[in-house]
């Protein structure tokens, strides 16, 4: 095995030492390059991060547990799936992460995404650690019998990891409120014990307002951010949307709010193109459509007799395009679409949307591009302010929140500005790597080589 040692800290050898530990992860390899690259300069230049072991153990989760999660279908049929929980950083606090349940699940994906999340929770500026979790299990076309089912036999291993000080889930791919609901009551079941150890839960138990709505909302407060810094605006600009789950419909929400228009949104069977934009009679609808019902988007397109085509939305031309369905959902020509467009700001919703290649040509062509763990991490933070009103046993209000989380938003931007203003512009994925780092590694290191 190869060892790094402080002498040649080069990004070359750390990447060869997490390839050759994990060579069938690419997804968290990705997540690794993209911090690396942005982290190794940085520790060349900083003599106090020279720390022995402390990039080894920054791309080492603390535990990965997986576990049998063994459900019985409406037939009778006996299911099997996987679980898994990484709990990968508790430097600044607790683990805390959302839970995927999604076909593609795999080790290396809830190692990728728990690997994002430390750095996007060190920019909340709350003390929170990072991890993820989830399942290989596909909720698409299941019953709601079938999804409490497999919540409760999820948690049934799950509930032995974590809890309020320890490590607290939330939603992600696949897992809302209804599953929230579950996954919270067999926990409750069987610990016997009411405590805030899932965020993302009902108004009717502890959840937080605005929850459902914050990172969708937190994305669009980020990228007024960002525009303001150049002057601009969102009003009036044309906005393209991927995905139409929690994150998607929410900034689609937002961004109409701000005064923007709309004109698609998509799911897994391809993109609805709403040529006179989205209004909030017709969100409305999708929200019905989407989350109540779990419908698919081509019924929108019936229903107001617009275009709806297989695919990927990025060669509609806009000004903002917002990626908020999942991991590398723009590849090299989408973004070459994306730059021939000439849209000016790419935020993403999602966890890294962009391939290397892709997110390497929009910051070459100097479009303003925001990575996942600064943009969208309004959700998150929501979820650390429903901790401190459970701790508390208080429920705060919607403005309370939603100034709050304008705030964070506006903060996370202003430690982008610290660490990746340069002369050409900003360099938000430097920025948001290099402050997410700073503050993990201020803790690691004082807590000495564990
Ligand atoms: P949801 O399950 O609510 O929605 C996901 C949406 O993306 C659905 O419209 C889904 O389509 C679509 N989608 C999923 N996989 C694919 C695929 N392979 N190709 C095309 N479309 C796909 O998830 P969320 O909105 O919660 O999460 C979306 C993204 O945002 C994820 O990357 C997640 O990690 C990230 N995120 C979520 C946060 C949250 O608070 N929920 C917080 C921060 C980041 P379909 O309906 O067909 O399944």
């Amino acid at each position: 095995m190869t060892k790094i040692t402080i002498s040649d800290y080069s990004i070359e050898k750390v990447l060869e030492y997490s390839e050759n530990r994990d060579p069938d992860q690419p997804e968290f390899q990705q997540a690794v390059r993209e911090v690396m690259n942005s982290v190794i300069p940085f520790v060349n230049e900083n003599e106090k991060y020279q720390f022995p072991g402390l990039i080894e153990r920054l791309i080492e989760p603390e535990r990965a547990i997986m576990f049998r999660v063994p459900w019985e279908d409406d037939q009778g049929n006996y299911q099997v799936n996987r679980g898994f929980r990484v709990q990968f950083n508790s430097a600044l606090g607790p683990y805390k992460g959302g839970l995927r349940f999604n076909p593609h699940v795999n080790l290396g994906v809830i190692k990728f995404l728990a690997f994002e999340q430390i750095f996007k929770n060190s920019l909340t500026g709350l003390p929170l650690g990072g991890g993820k979790g989830g399942s290989d299990f596909n909720p698409r076309g299941k019953s709601e019998a079938e999804i409490m089912r497999f919540c409760q036999s999820f948690m049934n291993e799950l509930y032995r990891y974590i809890s309020g000080d320890m490590d607290v889930p939330a939603g992600d791919i696949g897992v809302g409120e209804r599953e929230v609901g579950f996954l919270f009551g067999q926990y409750k079941r069987l610990t016997a014990q009411f405590t805030g150890v899932l965020t993302g839960k009902g108004l009717a138990y502890g959840g937080s307002k605005l929850r459902p709505q914050a990172t969708g909302y937190g994305l669009l407060y980020f990228v007024r951010e960002m525009l303001k810094h150049t002057s601009a605006s969102i009003e009036g600009k044309t906005v393209v949307i991927s995905g139409s789950g929690n994150v998607a419909l929410f900034a689609c929400e937002k961004a109409i709010d701000l005064g923007a228009k709309v004109i698609a949104l998509s799911d897994s069977d391809g993109f609805i193109y709403d040529k006179n934009g989205i209004n909030e009679e017709k969100l409305e609808y999708l929200m019905e459509l989407k989350i109540e019902r779990r419908g698919r988007i081509k019924e929108y397109a019936d229903e107001f007799y617009c275009e709806f085509h297989k695919g990927k939305p990025w060669e509609l031309p806009c000004d903002i395009a917002l990626p908020c369905a999942t991991q590398n959902e723009i590849e090299e020509h989408d973004a070459l679409h994306l730059i021939k467009n000439e849209v000016t700001c790419v935020a993403e919703g999602a966890n890294m949307p962009c391939t290397d290649k892709a997110m390497k040509l929009l910051y070459r062509s100097g479009i303003n591009y925001a990575p996942g763990k600064a943009s969208n991490a309004g959700g998150v933070a929501v979820s650390g302010l429903e901790m401190t009103q459970n701790a508390k046993r208080l429920s705060w209000s919607i403005e309370s929140v939603d100034k709050n989380l304008v705030e964070i938003m506006r903060t996370i931007h202003e430690k982008c500005l610290e660490y990746g203003q340069e002369s050409s512009g900003v360099d938000y994925l430097n920025g948001a790597n290099i402050a997410g780092f700073i503050k993990v590694a201020d803790a690691m290191i004082a807590q000495g080589h564990v």
